[in-house]
């Protein structure tokens, strides 16, 4: 028997050790994996570098407070400041503390400007932005709050792609709305472009502030350092986790000078956040990650392996009904059922996961190979023709 609670239905099968876009299980098959644990390990397993990194850094300090100076964390605030919209971080553990943290960095800046009725976050029905109390209470989903009552106050929502119900839930209580560029979890669903430099100048217009829940979609996963590089907006916050750590985890909170200026000594704060071990991967991590060239690459596959879906998707019209999302962040969404998909899928060796509204997930590493996404897609076509 397991002692793990049953809060995860898991798939009966685990794993040795990895390599690259590889997993190999405890019995010596081999799997392509293109979860990467959900958009985690963005070098892939076992990375020589990342190994390096572990090794040297384990070996001089793993843990001190955030009570003293930690330089591998002020070294990677300043490259993730130096490359993107944001002049401030703070560091956490997960994407769950990183979204809490961006709820608390927005209320606390109209706090501080004697404005504390300013505190309701509008989020898109049906989001995800973790698993604490507040974030799922911030996604709106009925099945992730169902039992997990009192609600908590302060989360209006709108319908996706619906401008109208958004304008009209934004009142003067309003401080900042949050969304994800690209939903993960909701179904690799995209705000094109227009929409989200429209949402930028509404929120400039109302004065209240946009947070961009990238710990999905950022970390090079869309093609772009950020997803929301593309529309060439810059939001005020921006929660970062999974692909930054590469498997270790991290999670941050970045934002502008604007709003930093309400965080001020003790009004936020973390025990293991930003510790010198985790900070040592995460500057590896950004400094592979991060270069033009890696990122031209992470666009590079993803345009071949998205016109080759393209091209299966028109063999199958009555199995695929869309292809989407952008970089390497890719769903399936289907006509046929989802977990049988999924779970023919990973007959033929290759993994992948699910997500909202009939959609397989599909997370390579960013630096997979050539012959790794030919795998991919002769495998997704083999399971198209024996459903057709
Ligand atoms: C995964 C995810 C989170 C939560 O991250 P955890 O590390 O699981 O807490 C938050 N927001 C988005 C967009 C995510 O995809």
């Amino acid at each position: 028997m397991s002692y793990l609670a049953k809060n995860y239905n898991r798939k009966k099968i685990s794993f040795k050790k990895g390599k690259g876009a590889y997993l190999y299980t405890v019995n010596g098959t081999k799997y392509l994996d293109f979860v990467q644990g959900i958009a985690v390990n963005c070098l892939g397993h076992a990375n020589p570098k990342l190994i390096k990194t572990i090794e040297d850094q384990s070996k001089k300090l793993w843990h001190v407070s955030n009570a003293f100076q930690i330089p591998e964390g002020e070294k990677l605030a300043k490259k993730l400041c130096h490359k993107t919209f944001a002049d401030y971080v703070i560091f956490q553990n997960s994407g769950t503390e990183a979204t809490e943290a961006a709820i608390k960095v927005a209320r606390r800046y109209f706090y501080s400007i004697g404005k504390p009725n300013k505190n309701r976050i509008l989020c898109v029905k049906n989001s995800f932005h973790g698993r604490t109390i507040a974030s799922i209470f911030a996604s709106g989903s009925k099945k992730m709050t169902e039992g997990f009552g009192p609600k908590v106050p302060g989360f209006d929502h709108f319908k996706f792609g619906d401008h109208k119900s958004l304008k009209k839930k934004i009142n003067k209580n309003t401080a900042a709305i949050m969304v994800e560029n690209i939903m993960g979890e909701g179904g690799i669903k995209v705000i094109p472009d227009f929409c989200l430099r429209e949402l930028r100048k509404l929120c400039n217009k109302k004065k209240i502030l946009l947070i961009a829940d990238s710990v999905q979609d950022g970390i090079g996963r869309s093609g772009d350092f950020f997803a929301f590089e593309q529309s060439k907006i810059k939001p005020d916050i921006v929660p970062i986790a999974k692909g930054i750590g590469g498997g270790f985890p991290i999670g941050a909170v970045l934002m502008n000078k604007k709003v930093a200026s309400g965080m001020t000594p003790g009004s936020h704060g973390s025990t293991f956040g930003g510790n010198p071990l985790a900070m040592a991967v995460g500057n590896t991590v950004m400094d592979i990650v991060s270069s033009r060239k890696f990122l031209n690459n992470v666009k590079k596959s993803s345009k071949y392996f998205f016109l080759n879906l393209n091209l299966i998707k028109q063999k199958y019209p009555k199995i695929i009904k869309d292809i989407r999302g952008r970089g390497l962040l890719i769903g399936i969404q289907l006509y046929k059922d989802q977990s049988n998909f999924i779970k023919k899928l990973m007959d033929n060796k290759l993994l992948t996961i699910r997500a909202a509204e009939n959609v397989v997930r599909i997370l390579p590493p960013l630096n997979v190979k050539k012959n790794e996404l030919d795998q991919a897609l002769k495998i997704i076509n083999k399971v198209c023709r024996e459903l057709n």
